[in-house]
């Protein structure tokens, strides 16, 4: 562990203003925030502050041309109240994907997981412990040039912060089947973290809204035949609760840490996995003939979003029970299980911070 994180500690904790048993998602911030900038070809001098604003140019690259990459973590308490994170390596690797797509430069393992531990620790109060609960962690960069001239900038800056959060979706969803929109096609940044991909959902997310959908259904931008993810969630089905399908990795889907420990924890549990393209007409198919026995998101924020029905071309398929879903009840008892220390890590995803 390097001790070299210089840490001014905040004076006046806002921890007795947060209310653990009803946290509004993503409003209450934690203590501290760890930062690191960049210049001159090379990281500075690490630090953790006290969390609060930061002052910018009004030319700052990152707001005008968008390098601006981030990641999304928790952090749990196991049962004897110590500190845990759940795969923060397969979020560091994914990170450094991102810097390498948008052109900025990559963060060290030392700085992105010191940060990451040395905040947590101090600020391990902050990790909620009513059931579903956590404490989310952003790890994000952006550019800071203060320069409007288009090019890569030179110099960025490395933040974490951290957010209490209760479960994210309370209640099943409904998806619309997006095809005028599409998140990503061949050859761009789908499978980075980048902010614009989030910035490009906005609208499609809000027009379907409109239309009475919780959130949409990305196809794929060639055809839109093909299933690719669920707002900013993994998407799987399951047929007959046998077999599990999910879209496969092609560049143009986001690498989810939980859609693969979802995958790993089918496979040993014995279900046949498929990582394919799935037609959409195919699924509609499967729901008509009362055969798609599951429908589901996966990411960290939620862990598991099931899906309650799709809307397809107009119609509203109703999907089974939630309540009684076989698949996806699973997984998220035994990944939140695993991530809090009730399940044996047999796959040894946890890092013990204490
Ligand atoms: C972050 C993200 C996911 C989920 O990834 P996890 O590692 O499971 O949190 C899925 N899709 C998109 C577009 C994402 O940005």
């Amino acid at each position: 562990m390097a001790s070299s994180i210089k840490i001014n500690k905040n004076p006046q904790s806002q921890i007795h203003l947060c209310d653990f048993e009803n946290i509004e998602f993503g409003k209450i911030f934690s203590d501290h925030m760890f930062r690191v900038d960049y210049k001159d070809g090379k990281w500075q001098e690490p630090s953790i502050e006290p969390y609060g604003n930061i002052s910018i140019a009004p030319s700052l690259s990152a707001l005008h041309y968008g390098q601006s990459i981030f990641e999304g973590m928790k952090a749990f308490k196991n049962p004897e109240g110590k500190p845990q994170l759940f795969r923060p390596l397969d979020n560091f690797n994914r990170f450094n994907h991102s810097a390498y797509r948008m052109g900025m430069p990559a963060i060290t393992e030392e700085l992105f997981i010191d940060g990451l531990s040395q905040l947590v620790v101090l600020d391990q109060n902050w990790i909620p412990t009513k059931e579903g609960s956590a404490l989310y962690l952003r790890p994000f960069m952006f550019a800071t040039d203060d320069f409007v001239g288009v090019r890569a900038s030179n110099n960025y800056s490395f933040i974490i912060f951290c957010c209490p959060v209760n479960s994210y979706y309370p209640k099943p969803i409904k998806v619309k089947v997006e095809q005028k929109f599409v998140r990503a096609a061949n050859g761009m940044a789908g499978n980075a973290k980048a902010a614009g991909n989030y910035g490009i959902s906005m609208l499609p997310s809000m027009e379907a809204k409109k239309e009475g959908y919780d959130q949409i259904i990305w196809t794929d931008g060639a055809t839109h035949e093909y299933a690719e993810e669920s707002g900013t969630t993994n998407l799987f089905f399951v047929l007959e609760d046998k077999i599990v399908l999910t879209p496969k990795l092609d560049g143009n889907i986001l690498p989810g840490i939980t859609r693969d420990s979802c995958i790993q924890l089918l496979k040993a549990q014995g279900y046949e996995v498929q990582e394919r393209d799935i037609s959409i007409i195919e699924m509609i198919e499967a729901a008509k003939q009362n055969k798609l026995s599951d429908v589901f998101g996966t990411g960290t924020a939620a862990i598991i979003a099931k899906i309650a029905a799709i809307g397809y071309k107009g119609t509203d398929y109703v999907l089974p029970d939630p309540e009684k879903r076989v698949v996806s009840n699973w997984l998220f008892k035994t990944i939140y299980g695993i991530q809090t220390g009730k399940e044996a890590d047999v796959n040894n995803w946890v890092m013990k911070l204490q």
